[in-house]
């Protein structure tokens, strides 16, 4: 199963639900996709 759930609010990539597990990760309320987060991760290193 396949839920569409928003964009990512970096890259504005689809970001689904499969199978009830989050494709994305959700951040301050907003929802990013993997690489958006792991580049996030490198760069923005703000506690
Ligand atoms: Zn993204």
């Amino acid at each position: 199963m396949l839920e569409p759930v928003g964009g990512c609010k970096s890259c504005g990539r689809r970001i689904y639900c499969r199978d009830g597990f989050f494709d994305g990760v959700k951040q301050d309320g907003e929802i990013y996709c993997f690489s958006c987060v792991e580049s996030m991760d490198e760069k923005d290193v703000k506690e």
